[in-house]
């Protein structure tokens, strides 16, 4: 499982040993020093985690977090904070601010890494290696195979990606905004027109074995994936 994730530690020693443990596991990662330059790195794009410590200069962690979750974009992000502090009454401070998990120092790289796949896992289905099937499509994200029955879906790599995010969170609706920023990981640069290029092109993709009706437009709020047919 591969990840983007925004690490905030204003330790060097310590934002120094959990960089190079997530790279080793394969995953990207961005770091910041404070609240304020990892603020300009979620400007531009979505991590797909955050590992939030609690004692920063200047904005503290938790009054990050806090903010993460009071806007729309930046909801969702799963984040596992790490502190020194172990006691109940932070914990659930930090918890009810609405982190995901809370990891406490000093902790071993094999723990942490195992606290991110388990948020990942719930989080973000898209980002974890798991076989999804709906409404008879499988994707298999190790091989990169949509198959359909016994019939192969050939897809771009935008549409692999497209498809992928919409079955980890099938039913929803997204908007154009959203899906920039879960598949193309940029909603600065990028047209929102771009998306309906690429749905028109799964769609299309889709046609051949009769699935393109499972990736349904929702007027004025964006696009849904639904194993149900069009109302
Ligand atoms: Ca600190």
């Amino acid at each position: 499982m591969s990840a983007k994730i925004l690490v905030i530690e204003d330790e060097p020693a310590i934002q120094a040993l959990i960089s190079v443990n997530l790279k080793r596991a394969g995953h990207e990662v961005v770091a910041a020093l404070d609240a304020e330059s990892a603020r300009r790195h979620v400007d531009e794009a979505l991590p797909d985690l955050i590992l939030l410590d609690w004692m920063l200069p200047g904005t503290s962690g938790l009054d990050f977090a806090r903010r993460l979750r009071g806007e729309a974009r930046t909801r969702d992000v799963p984040i596992i904070m790490l502190t020194a502090r172990g006691e109940e009454a932070d914990k659930v401070q930090g918890l009810t601010v609405g982190a995901d998990d809370y990891v406490t120092k000093p902790f071993s790289p094999k723990e942490l890494l195992a606290r991110i796949q388990a948020v990942l896992r719930r989080q973000r289905p898209h980002v974890a290696e798991d076989a999804l099937e709906v409404g008879g499509l499988r994707l298999d994200p190790v091989t990169h195979r949509v198959t359909a029955g016994s019939c192969v879906v050939n897809l771009g790599p935008t549409e692999f990606r497209l498809l992928h995010f919409l079955m980890a969170h099938a039913e929803r609706v997204h908007s154009r905004v959203q899906l920039l920023d879960q598949v193309w990981g940029d909603h600065v640069f990028v047209e929102e027109r771009t998306v309906d290029v690429h749905i028109r092109r799964l769609r299309a993709a889709l046609e051949a074995t009769g699935h393109d009706g499972l990736v349904q437009t929702v007027r004025g709020s964006g696009y849904r994936l639904s194993a149900q047919p069009e109302q």
